[in-house]
């Protein structure tokens, strides 16, 4: 059943205001809808006047809005991110993705859970507080990005701006984790995962050169061959494995909730951190993605032409880059395995993994981290809270540079299939777990110490 927007809860209506702009962003500037952009922004102000009357705002980049909210106290100032951008849209959708049509108490479309769930929640929770003329115990940054799925500026330069206030987060908070429903198999409950670092990223071009000619007179061992044979080398030899210690932390803590043969296996991880590693990486694509750095062949290019040989034949390699591991450990890595000379590896871009922000574990406990933790508890109350490295990359990694404590959560309840309709179709967030994620924002800020 589709329901009328009358009768919806007002922090609803404002998702479904700013879902219906197609903020869509792309690496090529001119397929940018830039009247969109503009649009999504005048509507935000529109939506949350209070916010935008006693917050001050700098504008960052294009689109990105970076609000400052005084607190009582500037000594841990803490940073809520979000990003208004989102990918465009793919496969056909049972309703249409800028429709923002709630049906069934499910709202509709592009942006809901990646990221302008999170973005609006984050207003909601600050508007309702204005309201009541709450003062936050510790200064309060707000900083949406408007080029996160391109890998653009904004988030750069809205470091480059807390840097030259002298601001240093206490912590941050970006989008990454969730409220993650049936994640591992035979854990009953759901699991609210807190990125506490992110792999890097890393892409290269492996490139054979030859004399190319025509097709009736191929020599052996051509450019195809070569990188072919590159290529089934690294599908060989993967890099070796290992169980970081985040996720040995989130074993620990979902080993009670696990069936009970595997109970002693999870609660002992950190012990029997490498023979875990290589269960993990039998049990398929995903949980091997856990405890390796990952190759993934994407691109490949040879001769244009059916009847002529390949003068340089190209093949793109993305790779995921484990927590321990750099980018000259992968390629140190490339060229042991590939072990061919003619094979040139250039590297296109390089993203280190990032610093491994404080968790709390059995024998020490992290003020911030326990704060997340104690909110999750709060709002979702059967959930386990857990820290885990995050696959994905999100414009937090910049922050990084000014803050130890960088973590990764969307407050809402995700299930499976939430978690894969996020940059595919049928992305959707129920509308009382949109609440809750506004509520959660709210008790967060609330909760700050003084
Ligand atoms: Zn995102």
């Amino acid at each position: 059943m589709t329901e009328g927007t009358a009768e919806l809860p007002r922090a609803v209506q404002k998702l479904q205001a700013l879902i219906r702009f197609p903020t869509v962003s792309h690496r090529e500037l001119d397929r940018i809808d830039v009247a969109a952009f503009d649009g999504f922004v005048e509507e935000l102000a529109r939506q949350f006047p209070l916010l935008h009357e006693r917050l001050e705002l700098t504008r960052v980049h294009t689109h990105g809005l970076l609000f400052h909210w005084r607190g009582a106290s500037s000594d841990r100032p803490v940073v809520l991110m979000a990003h208004l951008d989102v990918v465009p849209v793919e496969g056909t959708w049972q309703h249409d993705a800028f429709s923002g049509a709630v049906v069934d108490g499910q709202i509709w479309g592009r942006g809901t859970l990646d990221d302008k769930g999170c973005l609006v929640a984050v207003c909601e929770a600050v508007e309702t507080l204005l309201e009541r003329d709450f003062t936050p115990a510790q200064d309060v940054w707000l900083s949406f990005g408007c080029d996160e799925e391109v890998f653009g500026e904004a988030g750069v330069q809205a470091v480059d701006e807390l840097r030259g206030q002298g601001v240093r987060p206490w912590f941050v908070v970006d989008e990454g984790g969730a409220v993650a429903h049936d994640a591992f198999t035979g854990v009953g409950k759901p699991v609210a995962v807190i990125g506490v670092t992110e792999k890097g990223i890393m892409s290269v071009h492996l490139r054979v050169e030859g004399r190319g000619g025509h097709a009736s007179t191929p020599a052996r061992n051509g450019p195809t061959a070569r990188l072919a044979r590159a290529i089934t080398r690294l599908d060989r030899s993967p890099m070796p494995t290992s169980l970081p210690a985040p996720t040995v932390e989130l074993f620990r803590r979902l080993a009670p909730h696990a069936p009970f043969a595997v109970r002693p296996l999870m609660a002992n991880a950190a012990r029997l951190g490498p023979a875990l590693a290589k269960v993990l990486t039998a049990l398929g694509p995903e949980s091997a993605a856990m405890v390796r750095t990952t190759f993934a062949v994407t691109t490949l290019q040879g001769s244009p032409a059916l009847n002529v040989i390949a003068q340089t034949a190209t093949a793109g390699v993305n790779i995921r880059i484990m927590l321990g591991d750099t980018s000259d450990t992968v390629l140190a890595h490339l060229r042991k395995v590939i072990s061919d000379d003619q094979v040139q590896i250039d590297v296109v871009e390089a993203y280190e993994p990032s610093p491994l922000s404080p968790y709390s574990t059995a024998g020490h406990e992290d003020e911030a981290f326990a704060l997340l933790e104690e909110t999750i508890s709060e709002v979702f109350p059967d959930a386990v809270p857990a820290p885990y490295v995050m696959m994905a990359a999100t414009d937090s990694r910049s922050f990084c540079e000014i803050s130890d404590r960088v973590y990764r959560f969307a407050p809402f309840r995700m299930t499976k299939a939430q978690r894969e309709a996020i940059h595919s179709y049928d992305e959707h967030l129920g509308v009382d777990d949109f609440l809750d994620g506004v509520r959660w924002y709210q008790r967060l800020i609330e909760r700050l110490p003084s």
